[in-house]
């Protein structure tokens, strides 16, 4: 089966109705066996130092990909580089499909995009939404693993993140994803619960540290929230069969007004005490640390991640007396 790329999450319905295997690129990268020389192969070809380390990974992700040749690239909604990332990719054979959220009008505007996808990969809505009726069985699974983690304290922040990020492209198989996040609620339903107090929210991209989670937890403490990750689930959209408000109701391609509301009424559900605010060096996203610090109404703590590996030495001291304080 033929695989697509994708920089950040589409309507994964569509290639999944196409018969082709969707690959989350962020996910290519991260877990390549050394993202860091990745990121030195983009520097080589010529990208600047001060380009973010996740649109370098992606390049040298998809060119060391032999089996990808054709990749969906979200133009509008998400990423400022990405337009020219797509470019540079064009130059080394890679073809690129262009994919928009819309700020402004975005039912109808929407509406299009998702048409014109389809008409690409020629398949037509009735097919999506079966495949959607698919989906939505698993997204059920991680919404419940969700709830492991903040409602049943179980799960623990990474297996939060690392399933609910992976719902992106469900790892290209979503029948191997039902059935091993199945084994997986299994063994957390028989663990006891975790009585750490501290309750944590993550929000902003995922992060680019590997023992972020790990660290936090060391430090009694636990997060119980992942805003992005949560997002890439669709968990607000079960039921809905209609993608255009599927996807309309995603909050991370649109406005930051969208996802305050939706990130406090989380932080109500869940009981959190704190926030983290992750931001990604050299990203646009981080000039939005100003409003989201005024606007949440909890002690936030905010961290810049640059290149992937464990959190830094600086980075740790600032988690550690965040958390004393906290206590
Ligand atoms: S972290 Fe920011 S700059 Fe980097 S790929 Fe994501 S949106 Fe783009």
């Amino acid at each position: 089966m033929k695989k697509i790329g994708f920089t950040t999450s589409i309507p994964v319905e569509i290639v999944f109705a196409a018969g082709m295997i969707p690959v989350d690129l962020n996910n290519v990268f991260i877990t390549a066996k050394s993202p860091e020389r990745n990121i030195e192969q983009a520097e080589n070809a010529g990208f600047p130092r001060n380009t973010c380390a996740w649109i370098k990974g992606i390049y040298s992700g998809v060119i060391n990909c032999e089996d990808i040749d054709t990749i969906i690239g979200v133009v509008e909604g998400d990423c400022s580089n990405t337009k020219a990332l797509l470019e540079v990719l064009e130059l080394k054979g890679i073809k690129s499909i262009p994919f928009s959220y819309p700020g402004t009008d975005t039912a109808e505007k929407l509406k299009l995009e998702i048409k014109r996808l389809c008409e690409y990969f020629n398949v037509n809505l009735d097919e999506c939404s079966k495949v959607k009726v698919e989906l939505d069985k698993i997204r059920e699974k991680l919404a419940y693993l969700d709830e492991l983690t903040w409602k049943h304290n179980k799960a623990t922040g990474f297996e939060n993140h690392l399933w609910q990020v992976s719902s992106s492209d469900f790892n290209g198989d979503y029948t191997v994803f039902s059935k091993d996040i199945t084994d997986l609620i299994d063994k957390i339903e028989a663990r006891d619960e975790n009585k750490s107090k501290l309750r944590l929210g993550y929000i902003g991209v995922p992060p680019i540290y590997t023992d972020l989670y790990d660290f936090v937890e060391e430090k009694g403490a636990r997060i119980v929230y992942n805003e992005v990750q949560r997002q890439f689930t669709m968990a607000d959209s079960i039921g809905i069969r209609d993608l255009v408000e599927v996807y309309s109701n995603f909050t991370y391609p649109y406005s930051l007004n969208g996802r305050l509301n939706d990130i406090k009424k989380q932080i109500e559900i869940r009981n959190i005490d704190a926030v983290i605010h992750y931001t990604q060096s050299f990203c646009f996203r981080g000039i939005e640390d100003i409003v989201i610090r005024k606007e949440l109404g909890v002690p936030t703590l905010t961290l810049e991640g640059d290149k992937p590996g464990n959190v830094d030495a600086r980075t740790r001291l600032r988690i550690e007396a965040f958390i004393e304080m906290l206590k």
